[in-house]
């Protein structure tokens, strides 16, 4: 495995299953932070959309809703982390979603003397996440996540962070991949609460009010744990 030699400062995990609102608050974070924002299914929706070996591997699996070996995923995250714009600090969504992968980032980190500061879970009730899934969509330009119901565009049809007027749909964000996702993160992923709370390195927060009222929440984690 090559080594990461980039220092980066701080390092935020998001935890919490598909439609927690993980996305939508890293992007948040993002800006109000200056930290980059990290997701590991942005980027293999992009190795798919490219035609990477990675991306046809991957293909099937995430419209199955199941999870993408650890062996791709982490080589693509330790690529992604070893770019300069990490060394401001990383907001990781959607990553690591096993053991295996926590791991992995502990030791990759380790390499250059650093650990995660905070992995913050947002708590959800599992029946409210097929109806948030399934209304979400992206702004085809810049990739802003809006929802049918809780998060509309100012003018509708219109990007009200780029002006955009496409917007897509996830091809997984389905009811019965959802079901998949769902069963893959509390089979798989739902460990690592322990898993932080053992480092001594969790927090949780109620994700289940409104966007700003988490928002409000995951900042004031951020501000304890980077000071
Ligand atoms: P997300 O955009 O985080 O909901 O991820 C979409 C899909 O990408 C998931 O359902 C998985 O198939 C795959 N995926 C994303 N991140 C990971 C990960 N850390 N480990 C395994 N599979 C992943």
């Amino acid at each position: 495995m090559d080594g990461m030699t980039t220092t980066i400062a701080p390092v935020l995990i998001l935890l919490g299953p598909p439609g927690a609102g993980k996305g939508t608050q890293a992007r948040m974070l993002e800006e109000q932070f200056g930290l980059v924002q990290l997701s590991t299914g942005d980027l293999l929706r992009a190795a798919v959309a490219n035609g990477t070996e990675a991306g046809k591997q991957a293909k099937a699996v995430m419209e199955a809703g199941d999870l993408v070996s650890d062996e791709i995923v982490i080589a693509i995250l330790r690529d992604r982390l070893a770019e300069p714009d990490c060394a401001k600090g990383v907001i990781l969504d959607g990553f690591p979603r096993t053991t295996v992968q926590a791991q992995a980032l502990d030791a990759l980190l380790a390499e250059s003397g650093q650990r995660i500061n905070a992995a913050i879970s947002l708590d959800v009730d599992d029946a409210a996440m097929v109806t948030r899934i399934s209304g979400r969509t992206t702004c085809g330009g810049c990739g802003e996540g809006y929802h049918d119901s809780f998060k509309q565009p100012k003018t509708a049809g219109t990007c009200d962070k780029c002006g955009g007027t496409e917007f897509k749909r996830r091809a997984d964000d389905n009811a019965e991949t959802v079901a998949s996702r769902l069963e893959a993160y509390h089979a798989q992923t739902a460990p690592l609460i322990d898993y932080y709370a053992r480092a001594g390195a969790l927090s949780r927060i109620d994700a289940m009010g409104e966007i700003q009222t988490i928002a409000t929440d995951l900042a004031a984690i951020v501000k304890t744990t980077t000071a």
